[in-house]
């Protein structure tokens, strides 16, 4: 278990815990958290390029942490799914970006388009038992229609071939939830395994979406938008910045984008104030 060496690679001496590297993202710690309110998700407007209206958003978790201050997802997530406490901190996001995504749906004047919710899954979640299951019946719960909800999963990470990740997924789009591809071009999926996968969305890295400026091209955001045409899937550019950015990707046939340019993660209600067209406005 990749959990208990972590946790065993803490201890020094007699027993003696250090208190470094992932011991502060235990299971116990993290259900400490959540029950202190330590965590909280912010929200990033998912824009049409052309017209600019967000068309949903993307839920970022955050930990307010008494000790550590504000530590960012890329440092405990990857703990999280070492040490086990990703299923219970995963529930909790996918429980709370439904109810934020929920709220603004009744708050939404019925002009307005539907707004979708954007999950992150990390491997370890898509690959046990009962994920797909557990966010269909949250969308029960919350009177929330799955086909509001997608789940992103990173390039990487649909290399799992664990039979239980191709469950997840059939009952998940089986049910109208959108997958999306996170993170796409950093991986190392062949274009023959692309087009196996039951997907929906192909998310553009950043890394290929900062380079484009006024004299540099970007061969593999091109490239993602092409391929997503020819294989059907929405495709959404991440990290633009830039009105260049933006123009250069809705030239190509870009039809979404997230990035500063538009805002930076917010809170639910900062999102339903400036980016929800409500029913009184
Ligand atoms: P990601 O899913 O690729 O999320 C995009 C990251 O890029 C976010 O960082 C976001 O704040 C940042 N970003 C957005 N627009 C721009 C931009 O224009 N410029 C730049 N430089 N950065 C931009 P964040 O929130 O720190 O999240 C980092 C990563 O942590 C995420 O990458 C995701 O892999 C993971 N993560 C965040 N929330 C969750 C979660 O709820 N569950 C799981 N499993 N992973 C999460
Ligand atoms: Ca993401
Ligand atoms: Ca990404
Ligand atoms: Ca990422």
């Amino acid at each position: 278990r990749a959990g208990k060496s972590l946790f065993e690679a803490q201890r020094v001496g007699r027993g003696k815990i250090v208190s470094h590297g992932g011991y502060y993202a235990s299971p116990t710690a993290v259900r400490d958290g959540l029950a202190n309110g330590e965590f909280f998700l912010w929200f990033q407007p998912v824009i049409e390029l052309t017209g600019g209206r967000a068309v949903g958003a993307e839920a970022l978790v955050r930990w307010q942490h008494p000790t550590r201050g504000l530590v960012s997802p890329t440092e405990f997530i990857p703990l999280c799914e070492a040490s086990g406490s990703i299923q219970v901190l995963g529930r909790w996001i996918v429980r709370e970006s439904i109810a934020a995504a929920e709220n603004w749906r009744r708050l939404r004047s019925p002009e307005g388009r539907p707004l979708s919710v954007s999950i992150n899954a990390s491997a370890r979640e898509l690959a046990s038992d009962g994920y797909g299951a557990y966010v269909l019946a949250e969308c029960a719960a919350a009177g929330f229609p799955p086909d509001l909800v997608r789940i992103e999963v990173t390039e990487t990470e649909f290399g799992t071939d664990a039979g239980a990740v191709r469950d997840n997924i059939r009952l998940l789009r089986g049910a109208g939830v959108l997958i999306s591809m996170d993170d796409f071009g950093t991986g190392h999926s062949s274009l023959a395994r692309l087009t196996e996968i039951d997907l929906d969305v192909i998310k553009i890295d950043q890394s290929f979406v900062g380079v484009i400026d006024a004299d540099t091209e970007s061969p593999v955001a091109e490239l993602a938008i092409k391929l997503a045409a020819a294989l059907g899937l929405d495709v959404i550019a991440e990290g633009v910045e830039t009105e260049t950015q933006a123009r250069w990707l809705r030239d190509r046939g870009c039809a979404f984008a997230q990035g500063y340019l538009y805002s930076r993660p917010i809170p639910a209600g900062e999102f339903l104030a400036r980016f929800v067209e409500t029913r009184s406005t």
